[in-house]
């Protein structure tokens, strides 16, 4: 043998390339850690049960704030681990004023293979969109046994290991078309999070990621007690569990037949956009949840909101220029941030309109023009453009020798710091956004009634302005009165 020392070479060459690739070996180490390989093969069933809160991404006060959420009770989740089949129930309790009030709202919400659904409280199932289907499947890897199962799983690919500080990170692809990043806890080799990516109409490419603490022992496994799950940097979910079970009876996971027979929804509602003019150079357009105002002045037309999705903010567009096709269309007024409110931002700069928004916007602005938007790219990411903004602290007057529109900041108003609204003196008519939301034939008057229309009145009081008519961007074109009438009925 002595003489043949190639041999020996060879053997260990042969050891060497049979040592585990480093990604199957972080991934074996966490399976080991987490209660090893056969356990979290076995395991079919995970319910999660607790409390905590939710955060109100896109709604709150300003773009940058997270001081409003929600209260969650009665949390269950009810994950079918090996049929990507998930359920959640819970029930939120606003903690701000809120549009319904501020009476607990149950909720229940879940995935079945590609068919998401949310169930009403009249118990009635509706079918959510592809998009949205994708992002509950995905979150079902959101929780170390599943993304470990995933991991182990022969049918995902585990690549790109690395270390960073005290962390070490595995990109796994699953079978089923889910991406994720498994980061692993370098001294316990427990799974400290679990990220992955996701199209944000508003914020472009975002990462979603939840962090795992406060392991406990659960049937042969550790698991986390404490989720807390985070948009792009905002914390959206922080649940505490208080009951954890694996393999116990979560009961019919499968989408609900109304939901899984619907057709899929491959994205928002074609636009319907209605033009009525309501008075001399002023249209109201409607035809969805949320209105749009255009404005003409001598030389240019002025359009109040891009709200919705793009899909509706481009027809809100193209029907301004097909109403005065001799005029350009130079400009929006933006009422307020909340997403819903400013998803047509980028659409609108796309366009080449300049935006007039509060000051309290700009930056988030800026930042949301130019965001990456990869994932899903819109009409923005296909055709960059600069953001061109004009800012509005307490108020601005746009004015010619045809047309005077003035815009003032809804001071003090619960709903938002960064509220518009806008008054045309000679036609009487004011333009606001969720302040009060006029009942119609179209619109059911709120359920809760109206909680910021108190402090609309008072803005409106405050600047002295003779209001005939109210052209709302949600609800029915109401009397000055129906205001006054909802701010003395207000909770
Ligand atoms: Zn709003
Ligand atoms: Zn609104």
């Amino acid at each position: 043998m002595e003489a043949r020392p190639w041999l020996l070479v060879v053997a260990i060459s042969l050891s060497a390339c049979a040592k585990q690739d480093p990604q199957k070996q972080i991934v074996d180490d966490a399976a080991a850690a987490l209660g090893g390989r056969e356990r979290i093969l076995a395991a079919k069933t995970l319910i999660l049960e607790g409390e905590g809160r939710n955060g109100n991404l896109g709604q709150d006060m300003t773009p940058e704030a997270t001081g409003q959420g929600f209260t969650v009770s009665g949390y269950k989740r009810m994950v079918d681990v090996a049929a990507g089949r998930a359920r959640i129930e819970q029930t939120r309790t606003p903690d701000f004023p809120y549009f319904q009030g501020q009476a607990p709202q149950k909720q229940v919400f879940g995935v079945d293979g590609d068919v998401a659904y949310n169930v009403a409280a009249s118990g009635n199932a509706t079918r959510g969109s592809n998009a949205v289907a994708k992002d509950r499947r995905t979150e079902i890897y959101h929780h170390p046994l599943t993304a470990l199962r995933a991991a182990l799983d022969s049918a995902s690919t585990v690549t790109n290991p690395r270390t960073e500080g005290n962390h070490t990170f595995v990109e796994i692809a699953t079978a089923n078309r889910v991406a994720f990043t498994l980061v692993v806890d370098n001294a316990t080799k427990l799974p400290a999070r679990v990220v992955s990516k996701t199209d944000n109409a508003n914020l472009g490419d975002v990462a979603i990621e939840t962090s795992f603490t406060d392991y406990q022992d659960v049937s042969g496994l550790k698991l986390p007690t404490r989720l807390t799950t985070k948009i792009d940097g905002y914390t959206n979910a922080d649940l505490h569990l208080t009951r954890q079970t694996v393999d116990g009876d979560a009961g019919d996971l499968a989408a609900p037949a109304a939901a899984a027979s619907a057709a899929p929804i491959a994205g928002p509602p074609p636009p319907k956009v209605t033009a009525e003019e309501v008075a001399k150079g002023v249209w109201w357009l409607t035809g969805q949840s949320h209105h749009s105002v255009l404005v003409e002045f001598g030389d240019h037309l002025t359009l109040i909101e891009v709200p919705l999705n793009e899909a509706r903010s481009l027809a809100v567009i193209t029907k301004a220029r097909e109403l005065v096709p001799g005029k350009p269309l130079t400009q929006v007024v933006n009422t307020h941030a909340h997403f819903d409110h400013s998803s047509g931002i980028r659409a609108a700069v796309a366009e080449g309109l300049t935006v007039i928004t509060h000051k309290g916007n700009a930056a988030f602005y800026q930042a949301a023009v130019e965001r990456p938007h990869t994932i899903a790219p819109d009409a923005l990411a296909k055709n960059p453009k600069p953001l061109k903004i004009e800012t509005v602290d307490e108020e601005m007057t746009l004015k010619d020798n045809t047309r005077t529109m003035n815009l003032y900041h809804m001071a003090g108003n619960p709903h938002a710091d960064t509220l518009l609204m806008a008054y045309l003196p000679k036609e009487r008519i004011l333009v606001e956004a969720d302040a009060f939301s006029p009942a119609g034939p179209a619109a059911p008057a709120a359920a809760a009634g109206e909680p910021y229309a108190p402090n609309l009145l008072d803005n409106v009081k405050k600047r002295g302005l003779k209001v005939e008519r109210i052209v709302p961007i949600h609800g029915a074109i109401a009397p000055f009165g129906s205001l006054v009438k909802a701010a003395t009925a207000a909770p």
